[in-house]
């Protein structure tokens, strides 16, 4: 096979030669290479095989390669690959209604974008439009996507319906383990984050307040799973000033957290979902807004001056549908929730009992964080230096994991089984044991 004529270091000299990368200092990258997968597995081109407890971005919900997928994708691609968004194309709108299926009975339209930051730019251009109003609040501990500049930037008539492009206000969302609000538990982290957002709702002036954005469980902050009754209260607050909640379900959305949505753990519903990562996997870029009945209706009339040129593009929308059928056949969804309940939370849970170093353990499904601190007692994070120490470790042993901060994210894919639970419990647990 082609992967035997190329080696490990092959790929990676090209990659150095010739890739600039993300969100790094060029000169210190030393990108992993990965040749192939299949599951939760990933291999290199020299025979090293990796257990993948990071989902890559945390996007690969129903694990890599699924045959399904694959095989969707390209009858897709013999019978039409690409065609522009304005057309009506049969595997846009089966994408969209398998989406609208899984929604609260309120969701009835998708726009599709090409990915989760997008996704929310389209959605904070909604409701900036349906309420008139321009200011947007946002959590401190969130994160939401990289774009922002490229509409102020065209010169066009369209740059004109959306140069109100501004007003972002933070607030501090619920994080009981480092309180903003001096908590001692739970109840109080609620009634005090509450009492803070509605302050400066009341300082910024509700008027001028067009949406509440924020992720069910805020992800790459920590997988910070809000307490009980705050977002209840976040549903509240909007409905009393007349504000949107945009809930942003990229990375927490489709089986993560093992319901279809994360905002169903707290019986609420949003306005406008935002989407992105598990609705596909990834297989093939896509996005987008769910779009509830009464903002649709107001677009009925109205011109949305949004698009993109890939919106609703026929291969990531014959992965959506291949995607969201096998998840639901193979009830990926559920398997995720067992898996958290039953073996990851508690294998998890075991090993802070064992390392006074994993300062808390948070997260439902298959969606985890470690909290690593150097004292239990002041809650210092691990330095950056240990906890790169902890990766290259991690991945020596064969583990890929996603680490931020001072935290370690466990988040395999949806599918991953029992056996694979145990085996990358017992990774975390040599490693953890060596640091400790
Ligand atoms: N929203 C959340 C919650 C995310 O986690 C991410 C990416 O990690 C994004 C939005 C941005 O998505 P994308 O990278 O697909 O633009």
């Amino acid at each position: 096979s082609c992967e035997l004529a190329v080696s490990n270091s092959d790929v990676y000299d090209l990659d150095r030669a010739y890739v600039f990368h993300s969100w790094s200092v060029q000169s210190a990258l030393k990108p992993l290479v990965i040749a192939g997968g299949a599951g939760c597995r990933l291999w290199d081109y020299d025979g090293k095989t990796y257990l993948d407890f990071s989902s890559q971005l945390v996007n690969t919900n129903i694990g890599h390669q699924h045959p399904k997928v694959i095989a969707a994708i390209q009858e897709q691609a013999g019978q039409l690959t690409t065609i522009a968004p304005a057309t009506a194309n049969l595997a846009r709108g089966e994408a969209a209604k398998r989406i609208v299926e899984r929604a609260p009975e309120c969701f009835n339209k998708v726009f599709f974008t090409n990915a989760g930051a997008d996704a929310n730019e389209n959605a904070i251009r909604m409701a900036r439009l349906y309420t008139g109003r321009d200011k947007v609040l946002s959590a401190y501990r969130s994160y939401h996507g990289n774009t922002g500049a490229a509409i102020v930037a065209t010169g066009d008539f369209r740059r004109l319906p959306n140069e109100y492009a501004r007003g972002h206000v933070h607030f501090f969302n619920p994080y009981l383990y480092r309180s903003e609000f001096g908590a001692q538990d739970e109840a109080e982290e609620c009634s005090r984050a509450l009492a803070h957002l509605r302050r400066i709702i009341e300082c910024e002036g509700p008027a001028s307040i067009a949406a509440i954005l924020m992720e069910s469980i805020p992800g790459t902050a920590g997988v910070l799973v809000q307490p009980a009754g705050y977002m209840q209260g976040v549903r509240a607050l909007c409905d009393e000033f007349g504000i949107v909640l945009i809930l942003d379900e990229v990375m927490s959305g489709f089986g993560r957290t093992g319901r279809w949505f994360a905002f169903e753990h707290f019986g609420i519903q949003p306005d406008l979902i935002t989407f992105a990562k598990g609705v596909n996997s990834g297989y093939v870029p896509a996005g987008g807004v769910l779009i509830s009945d009464p903002i649709a209706a107001f677009f009925n009339d109205r011109y949305f001056p949004g698009g993109l040129t890939y919106s609703g593009h026929p291969l990531a929308m014959a992965a959506i549908v291949a995607t969201l059928d096998a998840m639901a056949e193979e009830q990926v969804v559920e398997n995720a929730a067992a898996i958290g309940e039953q073996l990851l939370g508690p294998g998890l849970q075991a090993l802070a009992a064992k390392y006074p170093l994993i300062g808390e353990v948070r997260g439902l499904g298959v969606f985890w964080a470690l909290e690593l601190v150097a004292d239990p007692v002041s809650r210092t994070p691990l330095p950056a230096a240990t906890m790169a120490a902890i990766k290259s470790q991690l991945v020596a042993e064969g583990l890929l994991p996603f680490i931020v901060d001072n935290r370690i994210h466990v988040v395999p894919p949806c599918t991953v089984s029992a056996d694979e639970v145990h085996e990358g419990l017992a990774i975390l647990d040599k490693v953890l044991g060596q640091i400790a």
